[in-house]
């Protein structure tokens, strides 16, 4: 028993103290900012921000390997991938826009499309009229068949769990960009394990196992984990996300800011035409 003692008092110290981003003990964040001209040639403050050494959005393979691609088994012809469960709350089967709106809550510009939700010219994101917090989501997508652009400009859009945490969309079949954006990165945090996309047109399916990050006066307490796969495959083993997913330019991304305990799910309008469908979700126990 008298051995407890110091323990028991090193744990009320510990959970008696302020927690911070830096007081995890990792990864080890640097950051720092520069004086650059940008494209208009005004000289602007940059940020920039390494996580273990390694800069957000590091393009250098020798830094940053790309993730192996793996090819996933075909999707089923002519139906959904993974249809709902009994206990699932559907968000969207492709009849109707009904649980959905713009992010100020005005009706959304996405339209309905051969049964999928798309966004159209400057539609902005989409979000869920209702809110969630810890979940499992499925999530079908298709990146545009008609391929334009490259890196992060070719089928970009983002699942955001809570509003907030990005898992990127992106067409990365024969496409390469920073692993940490490419398609179901957690944007700016974390690769995937692996490269599984299909071919720009074939849908694809997110399975999300996500427990949302706790919060106490203000400051993170617990961060978010994030389980992925990726049509069919692993590419996030609960991963712990060691901050916020914001983009804060080329080389560097948010921190946590503290928020309630639901948040609605969020499509990002990134300017190309992603298709999603069969949206549906359970939730979790903390
Ligand atoms: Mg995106």
């Amino acid at each position: 028993m008298r051995k407890l003692a110091p323990v028991l008092a090193l744990a009320f110290i510990l959970t008696g103290a302020n927690c911070t981003a830096s007081d995890f003990d990792s990864p080890v964040v640097k950051r720092w900012t520069k004086m650059e001209k940008n494209d208009k040639g005004e000289m602007k403050e940059v940020k920039y921000m390494t996580i273990d050494g390694i800069m957000v959005h590091e393009e250098d393979p020798t830094i940053q390997p790309q993730p192996p691609i793996v090819t996933p088994g075909p999707a089923p012809e002519g139906d959904v991938i993974t249809a709902a469960p009994s206990d699932a709350i559907v968000l969207f089967d492709g009849t109707n826009l009904d649980q959905w709106t713009a992010t100020d809550g005005t009706p959304t510009k996405w339209i309905l499309k051969d049964g999928a939700m798309q966004p159209t010219s400057d539609s902005g994101y989409i979000q869920s009229k209702a809110e969630f917090g810890s979940c499992q989501l499925h999530v079908e997508f298709a990146t545009p068949a008609n391929v334009e652009g490259d890196g992060q400009g070719r089928g970009n859009s983002g699942v955001f769990l809570m509003g907030e945490y990005e898992v990127q969309v992106l067409d990365n079949y024969n496409n390469t960009t920073y692993p940490d954006g490419q398609c179901a990165a957690l944007y700016g945090r974390m690769p995937p394990m692996v490269n599984a996309c299909r071919k720009p047109g074939e849908w694809q399916s997110y399975d999300i196992i996500f427990h949302r990050p706790h919060f106490k006066d203000g400051r993170v307490t617990k961060r978010a984990t994030f389980t992925v796969f990726h049509n069919g495959i692993l590419v996030h083993d609960k991963v712990e996300l060691t901050g916020g997913t914001g983009w804060e330019g080329g080389n560097s991304i948010s921190e946590y800011v503290a928020h309630g305990d639901k948040g609605p799910l969020k499509f990002q309008d990134h300017g190309n035409p992603v298709s999603f469908r069969n949206v549906w979700i359970r939730e979790l126990e903390d």
